[in-house]
C-alpha cells in the first residue's frame, strides 16, 4: 500500500462516538422529538397507510455511502411518521398505555449510551446494584411482603415485557417441580388461568413444553365481572388430579387486557395452597395503580403467591421496555436459568455475595433497565406519581359520567382503574330507527362505529368481546391525555353515533 493511499484511508476512517459529533446530532434528534411532542395532537392518531406503503418509499438497497442526519431526518419527518400509531397522543385510548416521559426517555439514552451488559454482577457492578436497589424500592412502594424483597430473601428483576416474566415464572416452577417427581412427568404438568388470561400464558406453556391439553383457560361470568372464581379453579383441578395430571401453575390476573377485571388474589392462593401450586400475580397494567394506597387493596394476597410483575412501561411513566417481576425464591429461577460457562466464571460470582441477573432471565445479554426506572422514581417522587395515576382515574370516573348522560350508550363491565369499557346499548331507540335489541345487532352496530372512529384519526380505540358482548375500550393512560381530550373524544363518539343513528333527541 502507497503512502498516499493509507493517508487516504486514514482520512476516510470515521468516528462512530465523536464526542462532537455525538453532541451536535444528539441536540438535533432532541429537538426533533420535542418538536414532535409540540405537534403530536396534528397527526391521525392511528396511521392511515396502506400495508406495504413504505416499500414504495425506501430504497430498496442500503446507501454504500454515508447520509448526513439531517437528511435521515427529514425522512423520518416525511416516511416513517405518517406510518406510526401515535400512542403518545393525549387522543390515544387503545390497548393499554405505552407511557413515556422525560425522566425515562433521558434514562434511556444514559442507559444507551454506557451501553453496559450487565449479565453478571461483574460485567458492570453498578448496573446489578442498581437494579436490586430500585427492585426493592418499587416493591415498598406496592407494600410488597419483605419476602419478595433482597432484604427479605427474595429478590426483583426487570424484564422486557410480562410474557418474558411469565415463560420464566412457568419455568421455574416447571423445574422445581420436576427436579422433585422426575422429568418424565412433564406431560402431565397442567397450567391454569381464566378465559380473561393474557395470551402470554398459552405461549409461556408452549415454550415450557406443557402438553397443548393442558391449559386450563377456565369461564369466567359477567355476573362475577369476569374475575376468576376459586370455586370455578378448584373444581378445574379435582377434575384434572382425578385424570391423573398433576397441576402446576396458577397465572392470577390483576387488572384483565380486556376489561381491567381482578381476580379475588388471596381467595385463589388459598386454593393453590391446598394442590401445592406456583401462583404468578400478572398485573401488568393495574400494578402501577397498586402504589396509591386506595388502590393497593386489589393485590391483598400476594404475600401468598410465589411471584408478582408489571409494567412500568405501561402506566409508570417510564418508556419500553420495562416489566418488575418479583419471586420470593430465586433459587428457582437461578436453578432454571443458569448456564456454567468457563468464559464468563469470575471470582464475585465464586463468593456468592452478588445477583448474576444472566440467570434469572432467557438471554444473557441485558441492558442497563433500572437507571432508567431509577430516574422517574427519582424525578417524580411517589406522590407525584401516585397523583400522575389518580388523575387518570378521575378522568375515567369523568368519561363514565358523560356516557351515562346519553341513554343510547352504557357501561358494559364495572370500572375497577382507568379502563372503561363502552357500547352503544342494544336497548338504543333513535328517531324511530331503532338498534335491535338483539345482541347481534348491537355487536355489529359497535364494530362499525369503532371503525368509523379509528379511521377518522381524531381519535384511536380498540375492542374486546366479552360474554360475547363487542364493547369499546376506552383506556385513558397516555402522559399528556387531560380532560379536554376526554370531552372531545366523548363529543366525536357522539358525532359517529349521530351519523350511524340519526341524531339524538336530548
Ligand atoms: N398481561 C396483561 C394483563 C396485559 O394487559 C398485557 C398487555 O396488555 C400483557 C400481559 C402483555 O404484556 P407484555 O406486552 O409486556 O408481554
Amino acid at each position: 500500500m502507497s503512502l498516499a493511499q493509507s493517508d487516504q484511508e486514514r482520512h476516510c476512517m470515521m468516528n462512530p462516538l465523536d464526542h462532537e459529533e455525538f453532541r451536535r446530532q444528539g441536540h438535533m434528534i432532541i429537538d426533533f422529538i420535542a418538536n414532535y411532542y409540540r405537534d403530536i395532537e396534528k397527526y391521525p392518531v392511528r396511521s392511515q397507510v396502506e400495508p406495504g406503503y413504505l416499500h414504495k418509499r425506501i430504497p430498496e438497497n442500503a446507501p454504500y455511502n454515508p447520509e448526513p442526519i439531517e437528511t435521515i431526518l427529514q425522512d423520518v419527518q416525511n416516511h416513517i411518521v405518517p406510518g406510526l400509531t401515535h400512542w403518545l397522543s393525549p387522543y390515544h385510548f387503545a390497548y393499554y398505555p405505552a407511557n413515556a416521559s422525560i425522566a425515562a426517555s433521558l434514562g434511556e439514552i444514559l442507559c444507551t449510551g454506557f451501553n453496559v451488559d450487565g449479565f453478571n454482577w461483574m460485567a458492570s457492578p453498578a448496573a446489578t446494584e442498581l437494579e436490586n436497589i430500585v427492585m426493592d424500592w418499587l416493591g415498598k412502594m406496592l407494600e410488597l411482603p419483605e419476602s419478595f424483597l433482597f432484604s427479605g430473601n427474595g429478590g426483583g428483576v426487570i424484564q422486557g415485557t410480562t410474557g418474558d416474566a411469565v415463560l420464566c415464572t412457568v419455568i421455574a416452577a416447571r423445574d422445581q417441580l420436576l427436579n422433585r417427581i422426575g422429568r418424565e412427568n412433564i406431560v402431565k404438568l397442567v397450567v391454569y388461568g381464566s378465559d380473561q388470561t393474557h395470551c402470554s400464558l398459552h405461549k409461556a406453556a408452549k415454550i415450557a413444553g406443557i402438553h397443548p391439553n393442558n391449559v386450563r383457560s377456565v369461564k369466567t361470568t359477567k355476573s362475577k365481572a369476569f374475575a376468576l372464581s376459586p370455586d370455578s379453579l378448584r373444581a378445574a383441578i379435582i377434575s384434572d388430579k382425578e385424570a391423573g395430571l398433576i397441576p402446576l401453575y396458577l397465572c392470577a390476573t390483576v387488572g384483565t387486557t380486556s376489561s381491567g377485571a381482578v381476580d379475588p388474589v388471596g381467595p385463589l392462593c388459598d386454593v393453590a395452597e391446598d394442590y401445592g401450586i406456583w401462583v404468578h400475580i400478572d398485573a401488568a397494567y393495574a400494578g402501577s395503580a397498586c402504589i396509591c394506597p386506595e388502590f393497593r387493596h386489589f393485590i391483598d394476597g400476594v404475600e401468598c403467591a410465589n411471584s408478582f410483575s408489571f409494567n412500568p412501561h405501561k402506566w409508570l411513566l417510564t418508556n419500553l421496555d420495562c416489566c418488575c417481576l418479583w419471586v420470593k425464591d430465586p433459587s428457582a429461577l437461578v436453578n432454571a436459568f443458569s448456564t456454567d460457562s468457563e468464559y464468563l466464571k469470575n471470582t464475585a460470582t465464586d463468593s456468592k455475595q452478588v445477583v448474576d441477573y444472566k440467570d434469572w432471565q432467557v438471554p444473557l445479554t441485558r441492558r442497563f433497565r433500572a437507571i432508567k426506572l431509577w430516574l422517574v422514581l427519582r424525578s417524580y417522587g411517589v406522590v407525584n406519581l401516585r397523583n400522575y395515576l389518580r388523575r387518570h382515574v378521575e378522568m375515567a370516573k369523568h368519561f363514565e359520567g358523560l356516557i351515562a348522560m346519553d341513554k343510547r350508550f352504557e357501561v358494559v363491565v364495572p370500572r375497577n382503574f382507568s379502563l372503561v369499557c363502552f357500547r352503544i346499548s342494544p336497548s338504543a331507540r333513535v328517531n324511530g330507527c331503532s338498534a335491535d335489541d338483539e345482541e347481534s345487532t348491537a355487536n355489529e352496530l359497535n364494530r362499525k362505529l369503532l371503525k368509523s372512529l379509528n379511521d377518522s384519526g381524531l381519535v384511536c380505540m380498540t375492542h374486546a368481546i366479552v360474554g360475547g358482548i363487542y364493547m369499546i375500550r376506552f383506556s385513558i393512560g397516555q402522559p399528556l391525555t387531560d380532560y379536554r381530550h376526554i370531552e372531545m373524544a366523548w363529543k366525536v363518539v357522539q358525532e359517529y353515533t349521530d351519523a350511524m343513528l340519526g341524531t339524538y333527541l336530548k
